[in-house]
């Protein structure tokens, strides 16, 4: 059984595990099993030149910033590494989820969904009665989304990144994911906020 299971390959479910794992010598955090499907193949990112994203150079390519964040995110040792594959299913049960792939399916209390805004979102099990128009895209341009309140799609389900809604520019949507990251840190510290910074 997982604590945290974060989805995605993009900038929400990188920075979502990216805080989340450098916070992982917190008492609260110390020994949870997490673990992260980074499937990257159909990231937005992938088909940017990048001009205008904070703390990148200006013309990096968003397929190669992919590729050195997914290395970034390896150093993190508690955020376990899993197949990088599609999920079909995110079944509730009492209180944990099972999130099926074509291979695998793993229990977890906490499920972070950071799949993009594709209309394939509501080919997901589980997810059908949470599908709501993803209201900021452009004119003309059917996306998808998860209805949530502050991220939450329902106890123990988040939404992070284009899934939540957010407008597609990918610090908005790295901010969600650090954002829900808070938000698991609040939560495993008996409701006490908290955040992590290095020194
Ligand atoms: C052509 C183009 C140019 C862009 N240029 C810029 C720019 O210059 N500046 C800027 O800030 N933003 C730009 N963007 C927008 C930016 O790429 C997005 O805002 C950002 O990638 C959103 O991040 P995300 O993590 O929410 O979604 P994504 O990056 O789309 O990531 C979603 C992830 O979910 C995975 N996924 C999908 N379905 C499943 C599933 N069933 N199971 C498991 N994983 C799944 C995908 O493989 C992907 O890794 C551009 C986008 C495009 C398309």
């Amino acid at each position: 059984m997982y604590d945290l299971l974060i989805v995605g390959g993009g900038p929400a479910a990188m920075s979502c595990g990216m805080v989340i794992g450098s916070a992982s010598e917190k008492p609260y955090i110390k020994g949870k099993k997490m673990g992260m499907i980074a499937y990257t193949k159909t990231s937005d990112l992938k088909a940017a030149v990048l001009n205008n994203l904070y703390g990148v150079a200006l013309g990096v390519k968003g397929k190669e910033l992919v590729e050195k964040e997914l290395e970034h995110l390896k150093s993190f040792s508690a955020l376990e590494q899993l197949e990088q594959e599609a999920i079909t299913a995110v079944v509730a049960k009492d209180d944990y989820y099972e999130v099926k792939t074509q291979n695998n399916t793993y229990e977890a209390k906490n499920v972070v969904l950071a799949i993009g805004h594709s209309e394939k979102i509501a080919n997901i099990e589980g997810l059908e009665s949470y599908i709501v128009a993803h209201e900021k895209s452009l004119p003309g341009v059917k996306k998808s989304a998860l209805k949530n309140t502050d991220l939450v799609v329902r106890e123990g389900l988040y939404a992070a990144g284009l899934t939540s809604g957010c407008a597609s520019q990918a610090v908005i949507a790295a901010g969600t994911g650090a954002d829900v990251a808070v938000q698991l840190m609040t939560k495993w510290n008996d409701g006490v906020f908290d955040h992590h910074h290095d020194k």
